[in-house]
Protein backbone atom coordinates (compact mmCIF):
# COMPACT_ATOMS: atom_id res chain seq x y z
CA UNK A 1 0.00 0.00 0.00
CA UNK A 2 1.11 3.07 -0.61
CA UNK A 3 1.27 5.87 1.71
CA UNK A 4 0.84 9.32 0.57
CA UNK A 5 3.22 12.53 2.13
CA UNK A 6 3.08 16.47 2.43
CA UNK A 7 6.41 18.01 2.58
CA UNK A 8 6.80 21.40 4.19
CA UNK A 9 10.02 23.19 3.43
CA UNK A 10 10.88 20.39 0.79
CA UNK A 11 13.90 23.17 -1.37
CA UNK A 12 15.47 22.86 2.40
CA UNK A 13 18.72 20.38 3.46
CA UNK A 14 16.12 18.35 5.30
CA UNK A 15 12.64 18.25 2.92
CA UNK A 16 15.79 17.45 -0.42
CA UNK A 17 17.17 14.75 2.05
CA UNK A 18 13.37 13.20 2.91
CA UNK A 19 12.78 13.75 -1.08
CA UNK A 20 16.03 11.48 -1.46
CA UNK A 21 14.18 8.65 0.04
CA UNK A 22 11.38 8.94 -1.73
CA UNK A 23 13.23 9.07 -4.89
CA UNK A 24 14.80 5.97 -4.04
CA UNK A 25 11.53 4.02 -2.74
CA UNK A 26 8.79 5.79 -5.20
CA UNK A 27 6.70 2.76 -5.25
CA UNK A 28 5.88 2.80 -1.29
CA UNK A 29 4.87 6.41 -1.42
CA UNK A 30 2.98 9.18 -3.14
CA UNK A 31 3.65 12.98 -2.55
CA UNK A 32 0.47 15.16 -2.59
CA UNK A 33 1.91 18.12 -1.54
CA UNK A 34 5.03 20.28 -2.03
CA UNK A 35 6.10 23.56 -0.23
CA UNK A 36 8.87 26.38 -0.31
CA UNK A 37 9.30 29.88 0.74
CA UNK A 38 9.97 31.76 -2.64
CA UNK A 39 12.02 29.79 -4.58
CA UNK A 40 9.70 28.86 -6.89
CA UNK A 41 12.20 27.70 -9.67
CA UNK A 42 13.45 24.78 -7.34
CA UNK A 43 9.84 23.77 -6.55
CA UNK A 44 8.74 23.54 -9.46
CA UNK A 45 11.31 21.30 -10.33
CA UNK A 46 10.62 18.72 -7.52
CA UNK A 47 7.04 19.41 -8.71
CA UNK A 48 7.48 17.97 -12.17
CA UNK A 49 9.48 15.23 -10.81
CA UNK A 50 7.05 13.99 -7.65
CA UNK A 51 3.87 15.11 -9.49
CA UNK A 52 2.12 16.38 -6.23
CA UNK A 53 -1.53 17.45 -6.32
CA UNK A 54 -0.74 20.71 -4.71
CA UNK A 55 2.67 22.94 -5.05
CA UNK A 56 2.57 26.21 -2.04
CA UNK A 57 4.87 28.82 -1.78
CA UNK A 58 4.71 30.92 1.45
CA UNK A 59 5.87 34.43 -0.19
CA UNK A 60 3.11 35.29 -2.45
CA UNK A 61 5.44 37.67 -4.45
CA UNK A 62 6.54 33.98 -5.97
CA UNK A 63 3.06 32.80 -7.33
CA UNK A 64 3.13 33.84 -10.34
CA UNK A 65 6.46 32.39 -11.59
CA UNK A 66 5.49 29.23 -10.07
CA UNK A 67 2.12 29.28 -11.61
CA UNK A 68 3.83 29.61 -14.94
CA UNK A 69 6.71 26.92 -14.30
CA UNK A 70 3.57 24.21 -13.56
CA UNK A 71 1.59 24.96 -16.55
CA UNK A 72 0.89 22.07 -18.52
CA UNK A 73 0.92 19.78 -15.12
CA UNK A 74 -1.64 18.37 -12.95
CA UNK A 75 -0.04 20.29 -9.68
CA UNK A 76 -1.88 22.68 -8.80
CA UNK A 77 0.44 26.14 -7.76
CA UNK A 78 -0.61 27.96 -4.73
CA UNK A 79 0.80 30.91 -2.07
CA UNK A 80 0.13 32.72 0.96
CA UNK A 81 -0.27 31.08 4.49
CA UNK A 82 -3.94 30.14 4.00
CA UNK A 83 -2.52 28.02 1.29
CA UNK A 84 -0.09 26.23 3.58
CA UNK A 85 -2.68 25.38 6.16
CA UNK A 86 -4.86 23.90 3.21
CA UNK A 87 -2.06 22.09 2.37
CA UNK A 88 -1.14 20.78 5.39
CA UNK A 89 -5.13 19.61 5.83
CA UNK A 90 -5.26 17.29 2.60
CA UNK A 91 -4.80 14.61 5.44
CA UNK A 92 -1.62 12.94 3.90
CA UNK A 93 -0.86 10.00 5.65
CA UNK A 94 2.48 11.25 6.88
CA UNK A 95 3.51 14.84 6.82
CA UNK A 96 7.18 16.37 7.09
CA UNK A 97 7.37 19.29 8.78
CA UNK A 98 11.09 20.75 7.68
CA UNK A 99 10.40 24.18 7.34
CA UNK A 100 12.92 26.46 9.49
CA UNK A 101 11.68 28.78 12.46
CA UNK A 102 8.12 29.72 14.17
CA UNK A 103 7.12 30.87 10.64
CA UNK A 104 6.24 26.54 10.45
CA UNK A 105 4.00 26.89 13.80
CA UNK A 106 0.29 26.88 11.74
CA UNK A 107 1.01 24.10 9.09
CA UNK A 108 2.90 22.12 11.80
CA UNK A 109 -0.33 22.48 14.37
CA UNK A 110 -2.90 22.24 11.55
CA UNK A 111 -1.38 18.90 10.45
CA UNK A 112 -1.23 17.50 13.51
CA UNK A 113 -4.39 18.38 14.13
CA UNK A 114 -5.57 16.39 11.22
CA UNK A 115 -4.65 13.23 13.58
CA UNK A 116 -2.31 11.53 10.82
CA UNK A 117 1.28 11.07 11.32
CA UNK A 118 3.46 14.03 11.41
CA UNK A 119 7.45 14.47 11.23
CA UNK A 120 9.10 17.11 12.93
CA UNK A 121 12.30 18.94 11.93
CA UNK A 122 10.59 22.15 12.66
CA UNK A 123 12.61 22.25 16.58
CA UNK A 124 11.52 26.33 16.39
CA UNK A 125 7.77 25.79 16.55
CA UNK A 126 7.62 23.40 19.49
CA UNK A 127 10.32 25.25 21.52
CA UNK A 128 7.60 28.13 20.67
CA UNK A 129 4.48 26.72 21.55
CA UNK A 130 5.23 23.05 22.63
CA UNK A 131 1.82 23.11 25.03
CA UNK A 132 -0.43 23.76 22.30
CA UNK A 133 1.37 21.68 19.57
CA UNK A 134 1.67 18.57 22.21
CA UNK A 135 -2.10 19.40 23.77
CA UNK A 136 -3.31 19.19 19.57
CA UNK A 137 -1.67 15.69 19.70
CA UNK A 138 -3.64 14.59 22.46
CA UNK A 139 -6.68 15.87 21.46
CA UNK A 140 -6.30 14.16 17.50
CA UNK A 141 -4.27 11.33 18.61
CA UNK A 142 -1.87 12.38 16.20
CA UNK A 143 1.28 10.42 15.86
CA UNK A 144 4.74 12.65 16.23
CA UNK A 145 7.92 11.30 15.35
CA UNK A 146 10.61 13.51 16.16
CA UNK A 147 13.26 13.81 12.91
CA UNK A 148 15.76 15.82 14.67
CA UNK A 149 19.02 13.18 15.23
CA UNK A 150 19.11 13.43 18.63
CA UNK A 151 15.64 12.94 19.54
CA UNK A 152 14.78 10.42 16.93
CA UNK A 153 18.13 8.58 18.70
CA UNK A 154 16.15 9.19 22.23
CA UNK A 155 12.85 7.76 20.11
CA UNK A 156 14.20 4.23 19.19
CA UNK A 157 16.39 3.70 22.26
CA UNK A 158 12.96 4.36 24.35
CA UNK A 159 11.09 2.09 21.97
CA UNK A 160 10.56 -1.08 24.10
CA UNK A 161 11.66 0.81 27.08
CA UNK A 162 9.03 2.50 29.55
CA UNK A 163 9.31 6.09 30.05
CA UNK A 164 9.02 5.78 33.96
CA UNK A 165 12.20 3.58 34.32
CA UNK A 166 14.21 6.65 33.06
CA UNK A 167 16.83 7.42 34.84
CA UNK A 168 18.51 10.48 32.68
CA UNK A 169 18.64 10.97 29.04
CA UNK A 170 21.50 12.67 27.35
CA UNK A 171 21.53 14.60 24.47
CA UNK A 172 25.16 14.87 22.17
CA UNK A 173 26.35 17.78 21.01
CA UNK A 174 28.86 18.06 18.56
CA UNK A 175 30.27 21.35 19.83
CA UNK A 176 29.65 22.99 16.48
CA UNK A 177 32.57 24.50 14.41
CA UNK A 178 34.09 26.60 17.40
CA UNK A 179 34.12 24.04 20.54
CA UNK A 180 37.84 25.10 20.88
CA UNK A 181 38.07 28.87 20.01
CA UNK A 182 38.36 31.32 22.88
CA UNK A 183 35.70 34.21 23.24
CA UNK A 184 38.10 36.65 21.92
CA UNK A 185 38.48 34.32 18.73
CA UNK A 186 34.33 34.01 18.70
CA UNK A 187 34.12 37.63 18.42
CA UNK A 188 35.97 38.21 15.07
CA UNK A 189 34.35 35.19 13.61
CA UNK A 190 32.40 35.25 10.06
CA UNK A 191 28.72 34.01 8.38
CA UNK A 192 30.73 32.15 6.42
CA UNK A 193 32.98 30.42 9.06
CA UNK A 194 29.54 29.98 11.36
CA UNK A 195 28.26 27.97 8.60
CA UNK A 196 30.63 25.77 7.80
CA UNK A 197 29.88 22.98 10.16
CA UNK A 198 32.46 20.03 11.02
CA UNK A 199 29.94 16.79 10.82
CA UNK A 200 26.95 18.38 9.22
CA UNK A 201 25.89 19.82 6.18
CA UNK A 202 22.42 22.06 7.35
CA UNK A 203 20.47 25.21 6.40
CA UNK A 204 22.24 28.70 7.76
CA UNK A 205 20.00 29.31 10.40
CA UNK A 206 20.60 25.89 12.69
CA UNK A 207 24.50 25.91 11.27
CA UNK A 208 24.79 29.02 13.11
CA UNK A 209 22.63 27.83 16.23
CA UNK A 210 24.99 24.92 16.25
CA UNK A 211 28.25 27.55 16.27
CA UNK A 212 26.53 29.25 19.19
CA UNK A 213 24.98 26.10 20.65
CA UNK A 214 21.12 27.48 21.04
CA UNK A 215 20.76 24.48 18.56
CA UNK A 216 21.79 22.39 21.95
CA UNK A 217 19.25 24.59 23.76
CA UNK A 218 16.76 24.53 21.50
CA UNK A 219 16.77 20.78 21.59
CA UNK A 220 16.90 20.29 25.30
CA UNK A 221 13.33 22.64 24.84
CA UNK A 222 11.96 20.08 22.16
CA UNK A 223 13.05 17.23 24.60
CA UNK A 224 11.14 18.48 27.51
CA UNK A 225 8.37 18.54 25.48
CA UNK A 226 8.72 15.05 23.88
CA UNK A 227 10.13 13.29 26.29
CA UNK A 228 8.17 14.18 29.79
CA UNK A 229 11.00 13.18 32.24
CA UNK A 230 11.67 16.48 33.65
CA UNK A 231 14.32 19.30 32.70
CA UNK A 232 16.63 17.56 36.00
CA UNK A 233 16.66 14.08 34.19
CA UNK A 234 17.84 15.66 30.83
CA UNK A 235 21.71 15.87 30.15
CA UNK A 236 24.18 17.24 27.39
CA UNK A 237 27.34 16.10 26.74
CA UNK A 238 29.38 17.48 23.99
CA UNK A 239 30.46 14.79 21.36
CA UNK A 240 32.58 15.84 19.06
CA UNK A 241 32.77 12.91 16.32
CA UNK A 242 28.49 13.26 16.46
CA UNK A 243 28.33 8.98 16.16
CA UNK A 244 26.15 8.62 19.10
CA UNK A 245 23.44 10.96 18.56
CA UNK A 246 21.58 10.60 21.81
CA UNK A 247 21.67 8.09 25.13
CA UNK A 248 18.83 6.71 27.78
CA UNK A 249 20.10 5.30 30.88
CA UNK A 250 17.44 3.43 32.64
CA UNK A 251 16.81 3.01 36.45
CA UNK A 252 18.68 -0.02 36.44
CA UNK A 253 22.16 1.90 35.06
CA UNK A 254 21.54 0.23 31.73
CA UNK A 255 22.13 2.73 29.18
CA UNK A 256 20.77 2.75 25.31
CA UNK A 257 22.16 4.51 22.98
CA UNK A 258 21.52 4.96 18.86
CA UNK A 259 25.05 5.65 16.88
CA UNK A 260 24.91 6.21 13.13
CA UNK A 261 26.99 8.46 10.20
CA UNK A 262 26.11 11.96 10.56
CA UNK A 263 23.60 11.87 8.05
CA UNK A 264 19.74 13.20 8.50
CA UNK A 265 18.75 10.78 5.67
CA UNK A 266 18.79 7.87 8.59
CA UNK A 267 16.50 9.42 10.99
CA UNK A 268 14.37 10.58 8.34
CA UNK A 269 14.55 7.43 7.23
CA UNK A 270 13.30 6.17 10.38
CA UNK A 271 10.68 8.52 10.82
CA UNK A 272 9.52 7.81 6.97
CA UNK A 273 9.09 3.74 7.29
CA UNK A 274 8.26 3.72 11.03
CA UNK A 275 7.16 0.77 12.16
CA UNK A 276 9.12 -0.19 9.58
CA UNK A 277 12.74 0.10 8.28
CA UNK A 278 13.50 0.73 4.79
CA UNK A 279 17.29 0.88 3.11
CA UNK A 280 19.27 3.92 2.73
CA UNK A 281 22.30 5.04 0.58
CA UNK A 282 23.85 6.16 3.68
CA UNK A 283 27.80 5.23 4.66
CA UNK A 284 27.86 2.57 7.10
CA UNK A 285 29.20 3.09 10.47
CA UNK A 286 32.85 2.29 10.69
CA UNK A 287 33.94 2.36 13.91
CA UNK A 288 37.53 0.88 13.48
CA UNK A 289 37.76 3.78 10.76
CA UNK A 290 36.99 6.95 13.17
CA UNK A 291 39.34 5.02 16.25
CA UNK A 292 37.66 6.98 19.08
CA UNK A 293 34.78 8.74 20.33
CA UNK A 294 35.35 11.74 22.70
CA UNK A 295 33.29 12.88 25.29
CA UNK A 296 33.67 16.75 26.94
CA UNK A 297 31.29 18.64 29.29
CA UNK A 298 29.54 21.72 27.50
CA UNK A 299 31.23 25.70 28.42
CA UNK A 300 28.31 27.66 29.67
CA UNK A 301 30.57 30.37 29.46
CA UNK A 302 31.63 30.16 26.14
CA UNK A 303 28.56 29.00 25.10
CA UNK A 304 25.47 31.03 26.78
CA UNK A 305 22.74 29.96 24.91
CA UNK A 306 23.10 26.85 27.08
CA UNK A 307 22.13 28.59 30.08
CA UNK A 308 19.80 30.69 28.65
CA UNK A 309 17.83 28.44 26.66
CA UNK A 310 17.92 25.80 30.12
CA UNK A 311 16.43 28.94 32.11
CA UNK A 312 14.30 29.33 29.37
CA UNK A 313 12.76 25.83 29.66
CA UNK A 314 12.49 26.05 33.38
CA UNK A 315 11.10 29.62 34.02
CA UNK A 316 7.97 27.96 30.80
CA UNK A 317 5.27 29.89 30.01
CA UNK A 318 6.25 32.55 27.08
CA UNK A 319 9.84 32.20 27.93
CA UNK A 320 10.86 29.96 25.24
CA UNK A 321 8.84 31.65 22.83
CA UNK A 322 10.57 34.89 23.24
CA UNK A 323 14.44 33.29 23.31
CA UNK A 324 13.11 31.31 20.04
CA UNK A 325 11.81 34.78 18.80
CA UNK A 326 14.97 36.79 19.79
CA UNK A 327 17.23 34.15 18.58
CA UNK A 328 15.64 33.89 15.12
CA UNK A 329 15.82 37.53 14.41
CA UNK A 330 19.97 37.68 16.06
CA UNK A 331 21.06 34.74 13.71
CA UNK A 332 18.81 36.81 10.87
CA UNK A 333 21.10 39.56 11.99
CA UNK A 334 24.44 38.01 12.19
CA UNK A 335 23.84 36.39 8.65
CA UNK A 336 23.14 39.85 7.46
CA UNK A 337 26.90 40.74 8.78
CA UNK A 338 24.62 43.30 10.91
CA UNK A 339 25.93 42.18 14.31
CA UNK A 340 28.69 39.94 15.63
CA UNK A 341 28.60 36.50 16.84
CA UNK A 342 28.80 36.98 20.63
CA UNK A 343 25.98 39.23 19.89
CA UNK A 344 23.31 36.96 19.21
CA UNK A 345 23.51 35.39 23.00
CA UNK A 346 23.32 38.42 24.09
CA UNK A 347 20.29 39.90 22.24
CA UNK A 348 18.72 37.18 23.27
CA UNK A 349 19.85 37.54 26.71
CA UNK A 350 18.62 41.21 26.64
CA UNK A 351 15.37 40.44 25.11
CA UNK A 352 14.58 37.34 27.89
CA UNK A 353 15.49 40.04 30.58
CA UNK A 354 13.43 42.64 28.68
CA UNK A 355 9.58 42.07 29.83
CA UNK A 356 7.56 39.09 31.52
CA UNK A 357 4.70 38.56 29.12
CA UNK A 358 1.60 36.13 29.93
CA UNK A 359 1.63 32.67 29.31
CA UNK A 360 0.31 31.72 25.24
CA UNK A 361 -2.87 29.83 25.82
CA UNK A 362 -3.93 30.01 21.92
CA UNK A 363 -1.66 30.46 18.77
CA UNK A 364 -3.01 34.09 18.36
CA UNK A 365 -1.51 35.10 21.60
CA UNK A 366 1.55 32.83 20.61
CA UNK A 367 2.06 34.68 17.99
CA UNK A 368 1.78 38.28 19.48
CA UNK A 369 4.18 37.70 21.75
CA UNK A 370 6.49 36.30 19.38
CA UNK A 371 5.87 39.36 17.10
CA UNK A 372 6.67 41.40 20.60
CA UNK A 373 9.70 40.00 20.91
CA UNK A 374 11.07 40.42 17.46
CA UNK A 375 10.47 43.56 17.82
CA UNK A 376 12.29 43.86 21.37
CA UNK A 377 14.73 42.09 19.97
CA UNK A 378 15.57 44.53 16.92
CA UNK A 379 16.12 47.35 19.37
CA UNK A 380 18.85 45.62 20.85
CA UNK A 381 21.00 45.14 18.13
CA UNK A 382 23.21 48.34 19.03
CA UNK A 383 22.59 48.13 23.05
CA UNK A 384 25.93 46.71 24.32
CA UNK A 385 25.90 44.69 27.17
CA UNK A 386 26.90 47.20 29.65
CA UNK A 387 24.66 49.77 28.81
CA UNK A 388 21.73 47.62 28.87
P1 LIG B 1 16.71 25.12 5.20
O1 LIG B 1 16.96 26.56 5.40
O2 LIG B 1 17.68 24.33 4.40
O3 LIG B 1 15.25 24.91 4.56
C1 LIG B 1 14.13 25.54 5.08
C2 LIG B 1 12.90 25.27 4.23
O4 LIG B 1 11.82 26.06 4.77
C3 LIG B 1 13.03 25.69 2.76
O5 LIG B 1 12.27 24.82 1.96
C4 LIG B 1 12.44 27.09 2.74
O6 LIG B 1 11.93 27.43 1.47
C5 LIG B 1 11.32 26.96 3.77
N1 LIG B 1 11.03 28.23 4.44
C6 LIG B 1 11.92 29.12 4.94
N2 LIG B 1 11.28 30.17 5.49
C7 LIG B 1 9.96 29.95 5.33
C8 LIG B 1 8.80 30.69 5.67
N3 LIG B 1 8.86 31.88 6.28
N4 LIG B 1 7.58 30.16 5.37
C9 LIG B 1 7.49 28.97 4.73
N5 LIG B 1 8.58 28.23 4.37
C10 LIG B 1 9.80 28.72 4.67
O7 LIG B 1 16.55 24.50 6.67
P2 LIG B 1 16.87 23.02 7.16
O8 LIG B 1 18.30 22.93 7.55
O9 LIG B 1 16.32 22.03 6.21
O10 LIG B 1 16.05 22.98 8.52
C11 LIG B 1 14.64 22.88 8.55
C12 LIG B 1 14.19 22.62 9.98
O11 LIG B 1 14.71 21.35 10.38
C13 LIG B 1 14.73 23.63 10.99
O12 LIG B 1 13.77 23.84 11.99
C14 LIG B 1 15.95 22.94 11.58
O13 LIG B 1 16.22 23.35 12.89
C15 LIG B 1 15.50 21.49 11.55
N6 LIG B 1 16.60 20.52 11.49
C16 LIG B 1 17.44 20.53 10.43
C17 LIG B 1 18.49 19.62 10.37
C18 LIG B 1 19.42 19.59 9.19
O14 LIG B 1 20.28 18.72 9.13
N7 LIG B 1 19.32 20.48 8.23
C19 LIG B 1 18.69 18.72 11.42
C20 LIG B 1 17.78 18.73 12.49
C21 LIG B 1 16.74 19.65 12.51
MG1 LIG C 1 19.86 17.94 16.20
Amino acid sequence: MTRTLSIFGATGSVGLSTLDLVRQHREQYRVVALTANGNAADLAKLAREFEPEMAVVADEAAYPALKEALTGTATKAAAGPAALIEAAQMGADWTMAAIVGCAGLPSTLAALEGGKTVALANKEALVSAGELMMAAVERSGATLLPVDSEHNAIFQCLAGGRIDQVRKITLTASGGPFRTFSLDQMRAVTPAQAVAHPNWDMGAKISVDSATMMNKGLELIEAHHLFPVGLDKLDIVVHPQSVIHSMVEYVDRSTLAQLGSPDMRIPIASALAWPERIETNSLPLDLAKIGRLDFEQPDLVRFPALRLARAAAEQGGATPAILNAANEVAVAAFLAGQVGFLDIARIVEQTLSGYVPNAPHSLDALFSIDAAARAYAETQMDILPDAA
